[in-house]
Parts: C-alpha cells; sequence; structure tokens
C-alpha cells in the first residue's frame, strides 16, 4: 500500500539573501490509488513542495511532517527517500553528461532494490519501457538528458519511473512544453504505472489539459504556499474556465 501524508509542511528555499519561506502549511493525504492534481499558478511553490518532499538540498523543511506509509521521510536522505519509495519527476531534468540512459536506469535500479536486476529481464523491462514512452531503442545508448528534447526528457522520466515503479511519484509539470502528441504519450505512460491500482500519485501542472488524459480522483488549487481549495475533477474544468486570479486576489486581500 502507499499513502503518502504531508501535514502542516513549511519550507523555506535557500537562497543568496538567505532562506524564504515558501510553502507555509501544506495538507495533503494521498492514498493507495489516487491521483490528486496540483494546480496553481507561476511561483506559487509547486516545485518548492515537490522538492522539499524529495528531499533536495536547496530546501529545508521548517516544521510539519512528510510520511510515506508511515515513514517519516524529512529525516532521510535523498537516496533513503528513493528507497521508501518516493520517485519525483523534475519539472527540468538535470543532464548526467557521459552516462547512457541504460546505465543510469541499471544504477537507479540497482541502488533502490540493493542488488543489480537480472540482465535478461532488465533488458526486455527497459526496451517495454521505452517502447511504452515511443522511444526508439536507440536512446538508451544516448547521455542523460543531454541534448534531449523537451519531449524526450518528459518522456524519459516517465520511462524511469515505469521501470523504478514506486509507491509514490511526485510529478512536477511533466506535460510542459509537449505538444499533444507527446503529452498523449506521457499520459499513457504515468497511467500505465498507476494502473497497478496502489501507488499514490501527485500530478503538478499549471495547465488543465493533461486532465483530460490522467483522470484525477481529486484536484487542489495552490496558491501562496498552501492548498486553499480540493475538489474533484469538476475543479479542474472551472480553473480551466476562470484562472487562477480569483484565488490569487483573496491571498493578496487576506
Ligand atoms: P512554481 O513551481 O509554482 O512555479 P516555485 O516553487 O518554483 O514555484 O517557486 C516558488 C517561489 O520561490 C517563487 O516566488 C520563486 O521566485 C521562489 N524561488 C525559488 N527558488 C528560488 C531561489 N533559488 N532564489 C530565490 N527565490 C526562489
Ligand atoms: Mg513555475
Ligand atoms: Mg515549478
Amino acid at each position: 500500500m502507499s499513502t503518502l501524508v504531508i501535514t502542516d509542511l513549511r519550507a523555506n528555499v535557500l537562497t543568496e539573501d538567505g532562506p524564504k519561506e515558501i510553502l507555509k502549511g501544506v495538507n495533503l493525504t494521498i492514498k493507495p490509488g489516487e491521483i490528486h492534481a496540483i494546480m496553481g499558478p507561476n511561483g506559487s511553490g509547486k516545485s518548492t513542495l515537490a522538492y522539499a518532499i524529495a528531499g533536495h538540498p536547496k530546501y529545508e523543511i521548517t516544521s510539519g511532517s512528510v510520511t510515506l506509509d508511515g515513514v517519516e521521510l524529512s529525516e532521510l536522505s535523498v537516496d533513503e527517500r528513493a528507497k521508501a519509495g518516493l520517485y519525483l519527476a523534475m519539472q527540468y531534468p538535470v543532464e548526467v553528461p557521459g552516462v547512457s540512459v541504460s546505465n543510469f536506469l541499471r544504477t537507479a535500479k540497482t541502488a533502490l532494490d540493493g542488488e543489480a536486476p537480472k540482465v535478461r529481464t532488465w533488458v526486455k523491462d527497459v526496451e517495454k519501457a521505452l517502447a511504452n514512452l515511443q522511444l526508439d531503442k536507440s536512446f538508451a545508448a544516448r547521455s542523460v538528458n543531454e541534448g534531449f528534447s523537451g519531449g524526450e526528457k518528459k518522456r524519459h522520466e516517465i520511462a524511469q519511473l515505469q521501470l523504478l515503479n514506486p509507491k509514490a511519484a511526485i510529478l512536477d509539470e511533466t506535460d510542459s512544453g509537449l505538444d499533444i502528441d507527446a503529452l498523449k504519450v506521457v499520459a499513457e505512460g504515468v497511467n500505465q504505472y498507476a494502473a497497478a491500482g496502489d501507488k499514490a500519485v501527485a500530478l503538478i501542472t499549471h495547465y488543465t489539459r493533461i486532465l483530460r488524459y490522467i483522470e484525477p480522483t481529486y484536484v487542489h488549487v495552490f496558491v501562496g504556499g498552501q492548498i486553499v481549495e480540493s475538489g474533484g475533477k469538476e475543479l479542474g474544468e472551472k480553473l480551466e474556465a476562470e484562472g487562477y486570479e480569483q484565488y490569487v486576489s483573496a491571498i493578496a486581500n487576506a
């Protein structure tokens, strides 16, 4: 089972001018089999939420907690959080020059499982994940994210998601910069992962269009470092029509 519980989470981004509070008390519970869309305007702190949960060194949790199946993540290293079952697909995936996709995936899988995957099944699994994301076989030999198009970066993040098969996934703007065909492929890749039925998925996005292809269990509006409204997928439709303006001004006037 995979339950992600975020309680009163406050976090700072560490800037050159010192720490700056971005997350101002986030509460969210994602139960097994649920997909939660977290939607908000630029600069509202969505990526900060993702990075704080994943343990990025530029972000510090100042109070509150994040647990995955009862394990407190905030006290763990990045690697330990991944071992506990957390995966973050980053908004801006980083380049790893000189490391092939194939070696990168194998190293990640080995680190997570504590033993190397069996060569025969692993090669097939990699081919399948790449095919699912409509990436050519030759893609496995390329350096991670080096010279990848925006779409290839996102497809690779989701191929990785399928192979590592974590309990919980935070997908940060996995839809951004994709044309409609790539969006469908990436959405289908996420749906294939989530089809196991016991995953906790947070789908962070700026736009509602991905929700046409990935059906969220709940939709949350994220503004000013907080969830300000929650609802079903009809809330996504309302945002599509009305935008975030009313929520932004409500915060500004509070
Ligand atoms: P979102 O993902 O919703 O667009 P972010 O989490 O990226 O929002 O950013 C939240 C806020 O934190 C923004 O106001 C942004 O300017 C600020 N921020 C993020 N990183 C830094 C940084 N390194 N230095 C200063 N401010 C930062
Ligand atoms: Mg942004
Ligand atoms: Mg962001």
